[in-house]
């Protein structure tokens, strides 16, 4: 039997990168990530792993992505997840030049406001 569907992931946005990371399920033995780059794209095959997290490099920080995760077990596969959306990050501070942080008011390490 294949394991239940995967909730929705959690992304942390990166410089041209999201982490992607979710919540175990019961009897999974590993998880694909897929991503879209529009809500009814088709999903592409980002990479699979044993654990509750994957970095997808390489993005492009002008596209809102759509993740989407399957739990996988010698049963089979589930249900592609809840879609969730992330876009990379492209704005650095500009007095230190740190990646903002996502909701955070200024910058986190030197405290410069946007
Ligand atoms: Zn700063």
């Amino acid at each position: 039997m294949p394991p239940a569907t995967p909730g929705i992931p959690t992304i942390v946005r990166g410089r041209k990168m999201l982490s992607i990371s979710w919540t175990r399920v019961y009897g999974a033995d590993e998880y694909e990530v897929y991503y879209a780059m529009s809500l009814f794209g088709a999903p592409f095959f980002a990479g699979k792993t044993a654990g509750l997290s994957y970095i997808i490099n390489g993005l492009d920080s002008n596209t809102i992505y759509h993740i989407q995760i399957k739990a996988i077990n010698s049963g089979g596969a589930s249900a592609l997840s809840p879609i969730a959306k992330g876009k990379p990050q492209v704005n650095f501070c500009g007095k230190c030049g740190t990646e903002p942080r996502l909701g955070a008011l200024g910058c986190h390490k030197c405290g410069k406001q946007v």
